[in-house]
């Protein structure tokens, strides 16, 4: 995905616009277009939470388009986290725990 995110920002700053608020856009786009794979089966003994690590600024390549699952107890508060990764509730390139599949 390293391609995909120096075009976002190529683009934002031929733009002017603010390199995340780009990126949001353009990889909430490529996940509705089915670009990223789809998410596994939640394992059910945890969060089922799920993210799909994005950005080559804030994760090794072998993380970059590998799902991970939260590994906090079902139920919790805060971020949800899975070791080498964590997100907020909502973050793009996210699914909520308890989604259907
Ligand atoms: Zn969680």
């Amino acid at each position: 995905m390293r391609v995909v995110g120096d075009a976002v920002r190529q683009a934002a700053r031929r733009h002017g616009v603010r390199g995340h608020v780009a990126e949001e856009i353009a990889y909430d786009a490529l996940a509705a277009a089915g670009v990223f794979n789809e998410p596994p089966q939640p394992e059910p003994d945890t969060c089922t939470a799920q993210y799909l690590p994005h950005d080559p600024d804030a994760y090794e390549p072998d993380m970059l388009g590998v799902w991970q699952q939260c590994e906090d107890d079902p139920g919790h508060d805060g971020r949800h986290d899975a070791g080498e990764a964590s997100w907020p509730e909502g973050a793009p390139g996210s699914i909520p725990p308890g989604a259907p599949s």
